[in-house]
């Protein structure tokens, strides 16, 4: 049977070229980067050409880069490490409430732990007001955290404007870049970024991979001791083929991200129209246009749930997502659908796919064909469907 892959969101496929390069590091150039013979010292320049690439996709300097096991534990070493760093300073911090777990459960944690958090709201399209920021900002704010594109509904958040904000306040800004990265442009100067997540997984390199970039300047504390390796900020013998795969990753999608994100946005378009043209009682999450990642789709489609659409799609090849990776499996609807001020009901028949650069307009066709069908056929077994018809 045909597989259509519509949910590279929750991780894409390695590029073949990021691949092979990758190999060689595992069976050829095994050194350990930290040894001091030829062994590792050709491994430790082949370890700094990766970390060049990271930091030439963001406009960073390549010391300002710390590699890790990926976007969770840069998100945890960005927030707890910089928190950590300015206990005595103040005990203020501010986030969203549409933020991704590995942000928000590390903000729960330091709630419980005498910090004191603002969750800023979002309005009916997942954007953060910048002038409620403002008004949320205390003396004693010593972190502001925010994802910059939404893994759910691709909403995009103001960075830069909040940037220009938070460097004049003097307070830290941490951005969770893992949905961006490679999307849209990511500047850390012109954004006035201090600590950006980043992940390898989601732009066609390996898993268990990611980066935290700090700026020059902005002290954290490490959350792992060990052998000082990664300028003691992150101990522990680097992932060394998956730090190179990272690293050509990052090449790759700048070479080809302008040209990859205009037909993904293409594409992306048809498929919304597709489906809002061809079902009864759908409704778009998230914005239209440039204030959304050009390859996410997020519909709720009223009197079916998630989870059936998605094994009804399964069933013909197709893979889809009822929200995050992380959060299917609970029945728990998203919170970032219920931010939106959606009811539980609606938010129960969400549906998300995320295109890459493999996708073809006939799948995209075939999608648009197919989800009529299965969404009639599921309503025909709904009660509310029949009670909705009958009033
Ligand atoms: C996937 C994701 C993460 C987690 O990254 P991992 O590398 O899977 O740990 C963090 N934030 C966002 C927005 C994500 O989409």
């Amino acid at each position: 049977m045909r597989r259509i892959y519509l949910d590279h969101s929750a991780t894409t496929p390695v590029d073949p070229e990021v691949a092979e390069l990758m190999m060689k590091y595992y069976v050829e150039s095994y050194g350990n980067p930290s040894s001091v013979h030829s062994f590792g010292r050709e491994v430790k320049k082949a370890l700094e050409e990766a970390r060049s690439q990271v930091a030439t996709i963001i406009g960073a300097n390549s010391n300002e880069i710390i590699f890790t096991s990926g976007g969770t534990e840069a998100d945890n070493l960005a927030i707890q490490g910089a928190v950590r760093a300015r206990a005595d300073k103040g005990k203020h911090l501010i986030t969203s409430v549409i933020e991704h777990h590995a942000v928000l459960d590390t903000f729960k944690y330091l709630a419980k732990n005498g910090f004191e958090v603002t969750y800023l709201p979002v309005d009916s399209e997942g954007l953060i007001c910048v002038e409620e920021l403002k008004r949320a900002i205390r003396p004693d704010t010593i972190l502001i955290s925010l994802m910059h594109a939404n893994n759910e509904i691709g909403s995009i958040q103001p960075i830069e404007e909040i940037g220009k904000i938070t460097k004049e306040k003097g307070i830290v800004f941490h951005v969770d870049g893992v949905q961006s990265l490679g999307k849209i442009p990511i500047d850390v100067q012109k954004m006035n970024i201090d600590l950006l997540s980043l992940s390898s997984h989601k732009i066609y390199g390996p898993k268990g991979v990611g980066a935290l970039y700090i700026r020059k300047g902005v002290k954290i504390m490490p959350l792992v001791f060990g052998g000082a390796q990664e300028r003691k900020m992150r101990s522990g013998t680097e992932n060394v083929p998956g730090v190179i795969g990272f690293g050509k990753a990052c090449e790759l999608a700048a070479e080809r991200m302008a040209e990859d994100n205009k037909e993904l946005t293409r594409l992306r378009d048809k498929l919304i129209d597709g489906i809002l043209s061809n079902i009864e009682d759908v409704r778009l999450n998230g914005p239209r246009g440039d204030k959304r990642l050009p390859n996410n789709v997020n519909v709720c489609i009223r009197y079916v749930e998630g989870e059936s659409l998605l094994l009804s799609l399964d069933m013909l090849g197709i893979a889809a997502s009822s929200g995050s990776a992380c959060t299917s499996g609970s029945l728990d609807p998203s919170h970032v659908l219920l931010a939106l001020g959606l009811t539980h009901e609606i938010a129960h028949g969400s549906l998300r796919f995320t295109l890459g650069r493999q996708n073809t307009e006939e799948e995209i066709d075939f999608v648009i064909q197919e989800l009529p069908k299965i969404v009639n056929r599921l309503r025909e077994m709904s009660p509310l469907y029949h009670k909705k018809l009958s009033s």
